[in-house]
């Protein structure tokens, strides 16, 4: 038998750091909402009991290294399954972009495995099961809208924000989550984002007020390190995109735009010196 699975990229609207905890992590207070780029992830069982990967992207690693390996190893020892599978990554989301390709395939495998295996793990177990594997994870098991608490593992639903495009644009640099946080001076930060404005602006659907919300506390550590972040933010701003935001720990910048009118122009001003755009939708 063979399944398909869709893994979405996930957008910060807010992403706050309250403190660093005894135990290394962060303590987050983030927005997240998945969009309309997605990799496509099939599964298929096999005779053997083994885990074997592909993909088409030549940039990933293809062994235990591996989130969506990590994954199927995981449900299979939890749930001491005898079965051996093929998972096929086709990637559309760009690596290391600030997207949560990884955690997103991760999830995705969590999700078809439970179905192919037939095992009836309910949602929040997957979810905790996914808390193992990386801190977005258990968002990206259900994904729609959220505020994230604790290290990003504590879910609290929201309504999911206006419709809208986003332009994502991703500069040419990879850039790596952990040493962003490194970077992080968490007792230091001078300027939280505005977490409460964006629920407020979702929760009544304001665009123009959640164009004016958006915050990322990462931006002050990547935008240092990497200036063709900043600068891709503000030819984001000066083509007209209504709210720009770099995207977890970077490099990807979003744009939010309301107006159809308004999307060719923006994608094909960025278009004119970086590879890595997309205009997608907000997923509902
Ligand atoms: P996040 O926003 O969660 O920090 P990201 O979008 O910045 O994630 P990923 O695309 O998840 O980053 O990739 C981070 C690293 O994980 C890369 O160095 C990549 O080699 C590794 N990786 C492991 N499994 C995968 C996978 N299935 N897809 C993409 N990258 C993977």
């Amino acid at each position: 038998m063979k399944i398909y699975e869709r893994a979405s990229a996930k957008i910060n609207l807010s992403l706050d750091v309250l403190r660093k905890r005894e135990d290394g992590y962060h303590e987050v207070e983030m927005v997240m909402t998945m969009v309309d780029l997605a990799d496509r992830i099939e599964m298929q069982e096999l005779p053997r009991d083994t885990i074997i990967i592909s993909s088409q992207a030549g940039y990933i690693p293809l062994d235990e290294k591996n989130l969506a390996f990590q994954a199927a190893r995981l449900i299979k020892d939890r749930y001491d399954v005898r079965k051996g599978v093929y998972i096929h990554l086709d990637k559309k989301i760009p690596v290391a972009a600030g997207l949560a390709g990884g955690s997103s395939d991760a999830a995705a495998t969590l999700r078809g495995l439970n179905r192919l295996w037939g095992l009836g793990i309910p949602t929040e177990e997957l979810q905790k099961l996914g808390g193992e594997l990386g801190s977005d994870v258990p968002f990206c098991v259900t994904g729609g809208t959220a505020l994230a608490t604790g290290r990003g593992e504590i879910l609290h639903p929201v309504d999911n924000p206006l419709q809208c495009w986003v332009i994502l644009a991703k500069p040419p640099i990879n850039v790596s989550t952990s040493e962003v946080y490194g970077k992080l001076n968490a007792a230091g930060i001078n300027h939280h984002p505005d977490t409460k404005g964006v629920l407020e602006a979702i929760r009544h659907k304001r665009f123009d007020e959640l164009c004016g919300s958006l915050g990322n506390v990462l931006e002050e550590v990547t935008l240092q390190l990497y200036p063709q972040v900043r600068q891709m933010k503000e030819v984001m701003e000066r083509l007209g995109a209504d709210g720009v935001l770099m995207s977890g720990s970077g490099p990807t910048v979003f744009g939010l735009v309301s107006k159809e009118a308004k999307v060719a122009r923006i994608y094909n001003g960025l278009r004119g010196f970086c590879k890595d755009v997309y205009a997608v939708r907000m997923l509902p």
